[in-house]
Protein backbone atom coordinates (compact mmCIF):
# COMPACT_ATOMS: atom_id res chain seq x y z
CA UNK A 1 0.00 0.00 0.00
CA UNK A 2 2.97 2.30 -0.42
CA UNK A 3 2.14 5.14 -2.26
CA UNK A 4 3.61 4.55 -5.57
CA UNK A 5 2.02 8.06 -6.79
CA UNK A 6 3.26 11.37 -8.12
CA UNK A 7 2.98 14.09 -5.34
CA UNK A 8 2.46 17.72 -4.95
CA UNK A 9 5.59 18.86 -5.36
CA UNK A 10 6.32 16.27 -8.94
CA UNK A 11 4.21 18.73 -10.43
CA UNK A 12 5.18 22.40 -11.97
CA UNK A 13 1.82 24.16 -11.33
CA UNK A 14 2.74 27.63 -11.62
CA UNK A 15 0.09 29.16 -13.54
CA UNK A 16 -1.47 25.76 -14.43
CA UNK A 17 -5.39 25.19 -13.82
CA UNK A 18 -5.31 22.59 -11.23
CA UNK A 19 -8.38 19.98 -10.91
CA UNK A 20 -8.57 19.09 -7.52
CA UNK A 21 -10.79 16.07 -6.44
CA UNK A 22 -11.37 16.81 -2.60
CA UNK A 23 -14.54 15.41 -0.41
CA UNK A 24 -16.71 18.50 0.84
CA UNK A 25 -19.51 16.07 1.79
CA UNK A 26 -19.76 17.62 4.93
CA UNK A 27 -23.32 17.20 7.08
CA UNK A 28 -25.36 19.87 7.36
CA UNK A 29 -28.31 20.74 9.52
CA UNK A 30 -32.05 21.36 7.81
CA UNK A 31 -31.34 25.14 7.33
CA UNK A 32 -28.69 23.75 4.86
CA UNK A 33 -25.69 25.08 7.44
CA UNK A 34 -22.70 22.85 7.73
CA UNK A 35 -22.63 20.86 10.66
CA UNK A 36 -19.07 20.06 10.62
CA UNK A 37 -16.39 20.88 8.09
CA UNK A 38 -13.55 18.80 9.10
CA UNK A 39 -13.72 17.80 5.39
CA UNK A 40 -13.40 21.28 4.55
CA UNK A 41 -10.38 21.94 6.81
CA UNK A 42 -8.77 18.60 6.09
CA UNK A 43 -8.43 19.78 2.49
CA UNK A 44 -6.58 22.94 2.88
CA UNK A 45 -2.92 22.01 3.34
CA UNK A 46 -3.45 20.83 -0.31
CA UNK A 47 -5.36 23.89 -1.64
CA UNK A 48 -2.51 26.03 0.23
CA UNK A 49 0.29 24.58 -1.16
CA UNK A 50 -0.98 24.77 -4.71
CA UNK A 51 -2.02 28.63 -4.15
CA UNK A 52 1.44 29.03 -2.86
CA UNK A 53 3.47 27.53 -5.82
CA UNK A 54 1.48 29.93 -8.37
CA UNK A 55 -1.38 27.31 -9.31
CA UNK A 56 -4.70 27.85 -9.90
CA UNK A 57 -7.00 25.58 -8.45
CA UNK A 58 -10.53 24.73 -9.40
CA UNK A 59 -12.08 22.16 -6.83
CA UNK A 60 -14.49 19.62 -7.43
CA UNK A 61 -16.63 17.22 -4.92
CA UNK A 62 -19.84 15.54 -4.70
CA UNK A 63 -22.49 16.45 -2.04
CA UNK A 64 -24.95 13.76 -1.24
CA UNK A 65 -26.97 11.75 -3.58
CA UNK A 66 -28.57 13.94 -5.99
CA UNK A 67 -28.50 10.47 -8.41
CA UNK A 68 -27.97 12.58 -11.63
CA UNK A 69 -29.81 15.21 -11.19
CA UNK A 70 -30.02 19.02 -9.64
CA UNK A 71 -31.28 18.93 -6.12
CA UNK A 72 -31.15 22.68 -4.74
CA UNK A 73 -29.95 22.20 -1.54
CA UNK A 74 -27.30 19.61 -2.33
CA UNK A 75 -25.16 22.72 -3.88
CA UNK A 76 -21.95 22.96 -3.32
CA UNK A 77 -22.23 26.68 -2.30
CA UNK A 78 -22.11 26.42 1.33
CA UNK A 79 -19.23 24.34 1.32
CA UNK A 80 -17.68 27.51 -0.98
CA UNK A 81 -18.51 30.21 1.17
CA UNK A 82 -16.98 28.23 4.40
CA UNK A 83 -13.83 27.18 2.40
CA UNK A 84 -13.83 31.25 1.75
CA UNK A 85 -13.65 32.19 5.53
CA UNK A 86 -11.20 29.61 6.33
CA UNK A 87 -8.96 30.35 3.44
CA UNK A 88 -9.81 34.42 3.88
CA UNK A 89 -9.43 34.53 -0.03
CA UNK A 90 -12.33 34.49 -2.85
CA UNK A 91 -14.06 31.61 -3.56
CA UNK A 92 -16.05 31.35 -6.97
CA UNK A 93 -18.46 28.43 -6.63
CA UNK A 94 -19.93 28.13 -10.08
CA UNK A 95 -23.03 26.69 -10.98
CA UNK A 96 -22.13 24.06 -13.19
CA UNK A 97 -19.00 21.46 -13.30
CA UNK A 98 -18.74 21.12 -16.93
CA UNK A 99 -19.39 22.83 -20.58
CA UNK A 100 -17.94 26.37 -22.43
CA UNK A 101 -19.38 28.43 -19.73
CA UNK A 102 -17.63 26.82 -16.87
CA UNK A 103 -14.87 27.04 -18.51
CA UNK A 104 -14.98 30.69 -19.60
CA UNK A 105 -15.78 31.49 -15.80
CA UNK A 106 -12.37 29.89 -14.84
CA UNK A 107 -10.37 31.42 -17.53
CA UNK A 108 -11.92 35.02 -15.93
CA UNK A 109 -11.22 34.02 -12.16
CA UNK A 110 -8.73 36.22 -10.95
CA UNK A 111 -5.26 35.07 -10.29
CA UNK A 112 -5.18 33.64 -6.77
CA UNK A 113 -8.92 33.06 -6.16
CA UNK A 114 -10.03 29.33 -6.09
CA UNK A 115 -12.85 27.87 -8.38
CA UNK A 116 -15.08 25.54 -7.02
CA UNK A 117 -17.47 24.20 -9.22
CA UNK A 118 -20.61 22.47 -9.19
CA UNK A 119 -21.60 19.22 -7.33
CA UNK A 120 -20.51 16.34 -9.90
CA UNK A 121 -23.36 14.07 -8.88
CA UNK A 122 -25.47 16.75 -10.30
CA UNK A 123 -24.56 14.36 -13.56
CA UNK A 124 -25.39 10.52 -13.83
CA UNK A 125 -22.00 10.63 -15.41
CA UNK A 126 -19.88 10.65 -12.51
CA UNK A 127 -20.97 7.44 -10.54
CA UNK A 128 -21.20 5.50 -13.86
CA UNK A 129 -17.55 6.60 -14.47
CA UNK A 130 -18.42 7.67 -18.24
CA UNK A 131 -15.31 8.09 -20.08
CA UNK A 132 -17.17 11.30 -21.89
CA UNK A 133 -17.98 12.80 -18.81
CA UNK A 134 -14.69 12.51 -16.80
CA UNK A 135 -12.86 13.95 -20.61
CA UNK A 136 -15.84 17.16 -20.24
CA UNK A 137 -14.86 17.39 -16.02
CA UNK A 138 -10.48 17.05 -17.64
CA UNK A 139 -11.25 19.79 -19.87
CA UNK A 140 -11.11 22.35 -16.63
CA UNK A 141 -7.44 21.76 -15.75
CA UNK A 142 -4.56 20.82 -16.66
CA UNK A 143 -2.80 18.54 -14.12
CA UNK A 144 -5.06 17.00 -11.72
CA UNK A 145 -4.71 16.26 -7.97
CA UNK A 146 -6.97 13.84 -5.85
CA UNK A 147 -7.13 15.13 -2.45
CA UNK A 148 -10.55 12.90 -1.67
CA UNK A 149 -9.15 10.16 1.00
CA UNK A 150 -13.06 9.18 1.23
CA UNK A 151 -13.89 8.62 -2.50
CA UNK A 152 -10.82 6.70 -2.92
CA UNK A 153 -12.70 3.62 -2.97
CA UNK A 154 -15.62 4.77 -5.42
CA UNK A 155 -14.61 4.03 -9.51
CA UNK A 156 -16.63 7.39 -10.09
CA UNK A 157 -15.60 9.70 -13.36
CA UNK A 158 -14.65 13.07 -11.07
CA UNK A 159 -12.12 10.11 -8.68
CA UNK A 160 -10.54 7.70 -11.43
CA UNK A 161 -11.69 8.97 -15.22
CA UNK A 162 -9.92 12.44 -14.61
CA UNK A 163 -6.59 10.74 -13.37
CA UNK A 164 -6.49 8.65 -16.94
CA UNK A 165 -7.08 11.94 -18.50
CA UNK A 166 -4.67 14.66 -16.45
CA UNK A 167 -1.27 14.15 -15.34
CA UNK A 168 -2.11 12.88 -12.04
CA UNK A 169 -0.87 12.98 -8.46
CA UNK A 170 -1.87 12.74 -4.77
CA UNK A 171 -2.90 14.97 -2.10
CA UNK A 172 -1.45 15.84 0.86
CA UNK A 173 -4.62 14.45 2.84
CA UNK A 174 -4.40 11.16 0.71
CA UNK A 175 -0.89 11.06 1.43
CA UNK A 176 -1.27 11.65 5.47
CA UNK A 177 -4.37 8.93 5.31
CA UNK A 178 -2.46 6.30 3.10
CA UNK A 179 0.59 6.95 5.51
CA UNK A 180 -1.41 6.16 8.91
CA UNK A 181 -2.99 3.24 7.40
CA UNK A 182 0.35 2.04 6.02
CA UNK A 183 1.79 2.20 9.95
CA UNK A 184 -1.06 0.28 11.05
CA UNK A 185 -1.43 -2.32 8.56
CA UNK A 186 2.48 -3.03 7.06
CA UNK A 187 5.18 -2.12 9.64
CA UNK A 188 3.49 -1.64 13.23
CA UNK A 189 4.98 -1.38 16.05
CA UNK A 190 3.54 -4.16 18.14
CA UNK A 191 1.70 -5.38 20.24
CA UNK A 192 -0.91 -4.20 17.45
CA UNK A 193 -4.63 -4.22 18.58
CA UNK A 194 -7.64 -4.12 16.16
CA UNK A 195 -11.19 -2.92 17.83
CA UNK A 196 -14.13 -3.56 15.50
CA UNK A 197 -17.73 -2.83 16.67
CA UNK A 198 -20.94 -1.80 14.57
CA UNK A 199 -24.03 -3.19 13.41
CA UNK A 200 -23.45 -6.47 11.11
CA UNK A 201 -20.65 -8.89 11.05
CA UNK A 202 -21.49 -9.70 7.54
CA UNK A 203 -20.15 -5.86 7.14
CA UNK A 204 -16.39 -6.59 8.81
CA UNK A 205 -15.78 -9.97 8.02
CA UNK A 206 -13.27 -9.33 5.90
CA UNK A 207 -11.61 -7.25 7.63
CA UNK A 208 -11.93 -9.65 10.25
CA UNK A 209 -10.02 -12.05 7.94
CA UNK A 210 -7.39 -9.72 6.47
CA UNK A 211 -6.52 -8.27 10.24
CA UNK A 212 -6.37 -11.54 10.98
CA UNK A 213 -3.24 -11.82 9.33
CA UNK A 214 -1.64 -8.77 10.80
CA UNK A 215 -2.85 -8.09 14.64
CA UNK A 216 -2.12 -9.85 17.90
CA UNK A 217 -5.37 -8.85 19.53
CA UNK A 218 -8.66 -8.20 18.40
CA UNK A 219 -11.56 -6.86 20.28
CA UNK A 220 -14.80 -7.47 19.46
CA UNK A 221 -17.78 -5.15 20.12
CA UNK A 222 -21.19 -4.04 19.21
CA UNK A 223 -24.15 -5.93 17.64
CA UNK A 224 -20.74 -8.20 15.58
CA UNK A 225 -20.11 -9.49 18.82
CA UNK A 226 -23.04 -11.46 19.63
CA UNK A 227 -22.33 -13.39 16.33
CA UNK A 228 -19.22 -14.71 17.63
CA UNK A 229 -20.14 -15.95 21.27
CA UNK A 230 -23.00 -17.73 18.74
CA UNK A 231 -20.26 -19.35 17.11
CA UNK A 232 -18.87 -20.25 20.42
CA UNK A 233 -21.88 -22.01 21.61
CA UNK A 234 -22.91 -19.00 23.99
CA UNK A 235 -26.36 -17.91 24.43
CA UNK A 236 -27.41 -14.77 23.25
CA UNK A 237 -31.09 -14.11 23.44
CA UNK A 238 -32.40 -11.51 21.29
CA UNK A 239 -29.58 -10.27 20.19
CA UNK A 240 -28.69 -9.65 17.02
CA UNK A 241 -27.12 -12.47 15.38
CA UNK A 242 -26.36 -13.52 11.89
CA UNK A 243 -27.17 -17.26 11.82
CA UNK A 244 -25.83 -17.33 8.22
CA UNK A 245 -22.38 -15.83 9.23
CA UNK A 246 -21.79 -18.33 11.77
CA UNK A 247 -19.57 -20.92 9.99
CA UNK A 248 -17.85 -18.22 8.48
CA UNK A 249 -16.72 -16.67 12.07
CA UNK A 250 -16.05 -20.18 13.48
CA UNK A 251 -13.06 -20.42 10.75
CA UNK A 252 -11.94 -17.06 11.72
CA UNK A 253 -11.92 -17.97 15.53
CA UNK A 254 -10.34 -21.42 14.50
CA UNK A 255 -7.41 -19.14 12.30
CA UNK A 256 -6.65 -16.86 14.96
CA UNK A 257 -6.34 -20.05 17.80
CA UNK A 258 -3.82 -21.43 15.08
CA UNK A 259 -1.94 -18.37 15.02
CA UNK A 260 -2.59 -17.33 18.79
CA UNK A 261 -4.01 -14.37 17.96
CA UNK A 262 -5.91 -13.10 21.00
CA UNK A 263 -9.31 -12.47 19.87
CA UNK A 264 -11.40 -11.00 23.06
CA UNK A 265 -15.30 -11.33 23.26
CA UNK A 266 -17.66 -9.36 25.68
CA UNK A 267 -18.25 -11.50 29.22
CA UNK A 268 -21.14 -9.19 30.39
CA UNK A 269 -23.45 -6.90 28.86
CA UNK A 270 -26.06 -3.83 29.30
CA UNK A 271 -28.85 -5.27 27.71
CA UNK A 272 -32.83 -4.39 27.17
CA UNK A 273 -35.99 -6.50 26.20
CA UNK A 274 -36.55 -4.37 22.77
CA UNK A 275 -34.64 -2.28 20.67
CA UNK A 276 -35.90 0.69 21.86
CA UNK A 277 -34.14 4.04 23.25
CA UNK A 278 -36.89 3.76 26.09
CA UNK A 279 -36.23 0.29 27.29
CA UNK A 280 -34.52 0.30 30.44
CA UNK A 281 -31.02 -1.07 30.35
CA UNK A 282 -30.72 -4.34 32.16
CA UNK A 283 -27.03 -5.54 33.56
CA UNK A 284 -25.99 -8.81 33.13
CA UNK A 285 -22.90 -10.10 34.35
CA UNK A 286 -21.84 -13.56 32.68
CA UNK A 287 -21.40 -13.86 28.84
CA UNK A 288 -24.46 -15.80 28.55
CA UNK A 289 -27.60 -13.65 27.83
CA UNK A 290 -31.00 -14.21 29.01
CA UNK A 291 -33.42 -15.45 26.31
CA UNK A 292 -35.82 -12.11 27.00
CA UNK A 293 -33.25 -9.93 26.70
CA UNK A 294 -30.73 -8.51 23.77
CA UNK A 295 -27.11 -7.02 24.47
CA UNK A 296 -27.25 -3.58 23.67
CA UNK A 297 -23.66 -2.39 25.29
CA UNK A 298 -20.41 -4.31 26.21
CA UNK A 299 -20.73 -4.07 30.22
CA UNK A 300 -18.21 -3.02 32.93
CA UNK A 301 -16.35 -6.07 33.56
CA UNK A 302 -15.69 -5.90 29.32
CA UNK A 303 -14.84 -2.44 29.63
CA UNK A 304 -12.12 -3.40 31.73
CA UNK A 305 -10.46 -5.89 29.86
CA UNK A 306 -10.59 -4.58 26.82
CA UNK A 307 -9.20 -0.80 27.93
CA UNK A 308 -6.45 -2.66 29.55
CA UNK A 309 -5.59 -4.33 26.01
CA UNK A 310 -5.80 -1.12 24.20
CA UNK A 311 -3.12 0.41 27.37
CA UNK A 312 -0.57 -2.10 26.19
CA UNK A 313 -0.62 -1.79 22.78
CA UNK A 314 2.33 -0.18 20.80
CA UNK A 315 -0.33 0.52 17.63
CA UNK A 316 -4.23 0.80 17.93
CA UNK A 317 -6.87 0.65 15.30
CA UNK A 318 -10.59 1.24 16.07
CA UNK A 319 -13.63 0.80 13.81
CA UNK A 320 -17.10 0.93 14.69
CA UNK A 321 -18.93 1.66 18.08
CA UNK A 322 -19.07 -1.31 20.72
CA UNK A 323 -23.11 -0.81 21.31
CA UNK A 324 -26.14 1.49 20.64
CA UNK A 325 -23.82 4.46 21.36
CA UNK A 326 -26.87 6.97 19.72
CA UNK A 327 -28.98 6.08 22.74
CA UNK A 328 -27.29 7.29 25.95
CA UNK A 329 -28.27 4.23 27.88
CA UNK A 330 -26.11 2.12 26.05
CA UNK A 331 -23.19 4.43 25.41
CA UNK A 332 -20.92 3.50 28.55
CA UNK A 333 -18.48 1.09 26.53
CA UNK A 334 -18.39 2.86 23.21
CA UNK A 335 -17.22 6.06 25.91
CA UNK A 336 -14.79 3.63 27.79
CA UNK A 337 -12.89 2.03 24.70
CA UNK A 338 -12.55 5.71 23.59
CA UNK A 339 -11.18 6.94 26.59
CA UNK A 340 -8.77 3.84 26.38
CA UNK A 341 -7.78 4.83 22.74
CA UNK A 342 -7.39 8.45 23.58
CA UNK A 343 -5.08 7.77 26.53
CA UNK A 344 -2.84 4.96 24.49
CA UNK A 345 0.96 6.34 24.50
CA UNK A 346 1.35 3.83 21.56
CA UNK A 347 0.22 5.13 17.47
CA UNK A 348 -3.64 5.47 17.30
CA UNK A 349 -6.07 5.58 14.49
CA UNK A 350 -9.38 5.83 14.33
CA UNK A 351 -11.66 4.76 11.43
CA UNK A 352 -14.07 7.03 9.73
CA UNK A 353 -18.24 6.89 10.42
CA UNK A 354 -19.39 5.78 13.81
CA UNK A 355 -16.54 5.53 15.75
CA UNK A 356 -15.17 9.10 14.96
CA UNK A 357 -18.81 10.48 16.08
CA UNK A 358 -18.09 8.76 19.27
CA UNK A 359 -14.69 10.43 20.33
CA UNK A 360 -15.85 13.83 18.89
CA UNK A 361 -19.02 13.23 21.33
CA UNK A 362 -16.44 12.30 24.00
CA UNK A 363 -14.02 15.68 23.07
CA UNK A 364 -11.23 13.62 22.82
CA UNK A 365 -10.33 13.60 18.92
CA UNK A 366 -7.38 16.07 19.59
CA UNK A 367 -5.54 13.24 21.52
CA UNK A 368 -5.78 10.39 19.40
CA UNK A 369 -3.07 10.23 16.43
CA UNK A 370 -4.65 9.88 13.06
CA UNK A 371 -8.56 10.20 12.29
CA UNK A 372 -9.72 9.25 9.25
CA UNK A 373 -11.98 11.51 7.03
CA UNK A 374 -13.19 8.29 4.75
CA UNK A 375 -15.44 5.60 6.69
CA UNK A 376 -15.94 3.46 3.58
CA UNK A 377 -12.50 4.21 2.45
CA UNK A 378 -10.67 3.09 5.55
CA UNK A 379 -12.85 -0.17 5.81
CA UNK A 380 -11.82 -1.19 2.16
CA UNK A 381 -8.03 -0.29 3.74
CA UNK A 382 -8.45 -2.59 6.58
CA UNK A 383 -10.34 -5.26 4.36
CA UNK A 384 -6.88 -5.32 2.54
CA UNK A 385 -8.23 -3.63 -1.01
CA UNK A 386 -6.27 -1.82 -3.12
CA UNK A 387 -8.29 1.53 -3.61
CA UNK A 388 -9.14 2.23 -7.38
CA UNK A 389 -8.67 6.24 -6.79
CA UNK A 390 -5.29 5.22 -5.46
CA UNK A 391 -3.96 2.76 -7.93
CA UNK A 392 -4.71 4.83 -10.95
CA UNK A 393 -2.15 7.34 -9.43
CA UNK A 394 0.52 5.28 -9.61
CA UNK A 395 3.11 6.36 -11.31
CA UNK A 396 4.10 3.93 -14.72
P1 LIG B 1 -21.74 0.14 11.53
O1 LIG B 1 -22.35 1.09 10.56
O2 LIG B 1 -21.72 -1.28 11.07
O3 LIG B 1 -20.39 0.61 12.05
O4 LIG B 1 -22.71 0.10 12.77
C1 LIG B 1 -22.98 1.20 13.57
C2 LIG B 1 -24.29 0.98 14.24
O5 LIG B 1 -24.23 -0.22 14.99
C3 LIG B 1 -24.67 2.07 15.19
O6 LIG B 1 -25.78 2.74 14.67
C4 LIG B 1 -25.00 1.32 16.48
O7 LIG B 1 -26.19 1.77 17.09
C5 LIG B 1 -25.20 -0.11 16.00
N1 LIG B 1 -24.98 -1.09 17.07
C6 LIG B 1 -23.92 -1.15 17.90
N2 LIG B 1 -24.07 -2.13 18.80
C7 LIG B 1 -25.25 -2.72 18.55
C8 LIG B 1 -25.96 -3.79 19.15
N3 LIG B 1 -25.46 -4.45 20.21
N4 LIG B 1 -27.14 -4.15 18.64
C9 LIG B 1 -27.63 -3.49 17.57
N5 LIG B 1 -27.02 -2.47 16.96
C10 LIG B 1 -25.83 -2.08 17.44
Amino acid sequence: MKLNARRIEDLDLKNRRVLVRVDFNCPQDDKGRISDDTRIRAALPTIREILARGGRPVLMSHLGRPKGKVVENLRLAPMGARLAELLGIEVLALKDCIGPEVRAEIEKAPAGAVVLLENVRFHPGDEAGDAAFAKALAANGELFINDAFGSAHRDHASVCGVARELPAAAGRLMEKEIAAFSRVLEHPARPLVAILGGAKVSDKLQVVDNLLDKVDALLVGGGMAYTFLAARGVSTGKSLVQSDQLAHVQAALEKAQQRQIDVLLPSDHVCAANFAESEAAVAVDGEAIPAHLMGLDIGPKTRQRYAACIGGAKTVVWNGPMGVFEWPAFRGGTEAIGRAVASCAGYTVIGGGDSVAAIELLGLADKVKHISTGGGASLELLEGTLLPGIAVLAKS
